[in-house]
């Protein structure tokens, strides 16, 4: 199968496009590398170009005819959507306008699209089911939950098949240590404490310690993002299959409150990580954790690499690697102080 794949330069994106092609899949790479990065293109071609500009969508899919679409290219920073909200809406629900008209003319109809546990906004029950009232607290929550509305009209009239996949944490990172997570500003967990525990960076800064759960901070459900591609795949093979449409939650079930990450990031690295703690972040729900049972009745699919050791592992991993010329520099000092 061809597959393009929109932000295939970027941290889930580029496992995808791995992982297509381990099992003989053609990735098309389009990405504008407004965050994504070359060095994560390594399997198929790339296309370089902008959902906002339909010319460019229109290029990639007449060059490649692709079987399907994936859609990964979004701005995904809550806070910045909170100060810039045109530009999520127009490039989130804007250029994904964009690519369904382009699909539309070139004859491709089937389209896995990344939706976000963000789409629910307070749960009332967690673990969440995909039944959960969808009530996001956020622009960057708001313009995705507009594409699943927009993506659900759209199959209903038959004209087009999709997925769309709510994910949860993504965290990880190649077992090889080859493509990571590497946003810039990092706003996430584990590569902001892993890069405290690496001594680089100053404390961490963990926010909110009043939460009602059992340590009082936030608990969420981290899952690896190599899980997280085999959950695409699955989700494309089904959409080809003819098995229709639909949308659906990816986590693992389990929730590890932040403290619980920090202790785990101790325990793998052997490194304590320095934090201070901070107030409450603005927009952070005390508890979000996936009901998994669709994903498992409708896709199979059941995480194979998410416990929060093998995630905090491979995150690591590929992090010292990132990182290699500050921890040299580091080590050096610290050889210089002890002399
Ligand atoms: N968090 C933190 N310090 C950081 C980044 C995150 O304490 O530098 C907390 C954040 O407040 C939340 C949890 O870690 O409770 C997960 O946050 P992250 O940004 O990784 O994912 P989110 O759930 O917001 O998508």
């Amino acid at each position: 199968m061809r597959v393009l794949v929109v932000g295939g330069a970027g941290y889930i994106g580029s496992h995808v496009c791995r992982a297509l092609a381990a099992r003989g899949d053609e990735p098309i790479v389009f990405d504008n590398f407004c965050s994504g990065h070359r060095h994560a293109v390594k399997w198929g071609e790339l296309v370089e170009g902008d959902i906002r500009n339909p010319a460019d969508i229109a290029r990639a899919l007449s060059v490649h005819s692709p079987d399907a679409v994936m859609h990964f290219a979004a701005n995904i920073e809550v806070g910045s959507g909170e100060t810039q909200p045109l530009d999520f809406w127009d490039n989130n629900v804007g250029g994904v306008i964009n690519l369904l008209k382009e699909m539309q003319a070139a004859n491709c109809r089937t389209l896995v699209f990344s939706s976000t546990c963000a789409t629910y906004g307070i749960p009332e029950t967690v673990p969440m089911t995909e039944d959960e009232p969808q009530a996001p607290i956020n622009v960057y929550g708001r313009t995705k939950l507009a594409v699943e509305t927009m993506l659900s009209d759209l199959a209903r009239c038959g004209h087009i098949d999709y997925a769309a996949l709510r994910y949860f944490n993504a965290c990880g990172a190649s077992p090889d240590g080859d493509i990571g997570e590497e946003h810039d500003p990092e706003t996430h967990l584990i590569p902001n404490a892993l890069k405290a525990a690496a001594g680089l960076g100053g404390k961490m800064k963990l926010f909110g310690t009043d939460y009602p759960t059992r340590d009082g901070t936030c608990i969420r459900d981290y899952i690896h993002v190599v899980d997280l591609a085999d959950v695409h795949l699955r989700a494309l093979d089904h959409l080809i299959a003819g098995r229709g449409s639909f949308a659906c939650n990816v986590g693992t079930g389990d929730g590890f409150t932040v403290r619980e990450v920090l202790d785990a990031i101790a325990r793998v690295t052997g490194r304590p990580v320095p934090f201070e703690e901070h107030p409450r972040r603005a927009g952070d729900p005390p508890v979000l954790s996936a009901n998994t049972a669709r994903a498992k009745s409708l896709l199979g699919f059941e995480p194979q690499h998410s416990s929060i050791d093998e995630i905090v592992a491979d995150a690591w991993r590929f992090h010292q690697k990132v990182w290699a010329a500050e921890l040299a520099e580091l080590a050096n000092q610290e050889q210089m102080e002890i002399a």
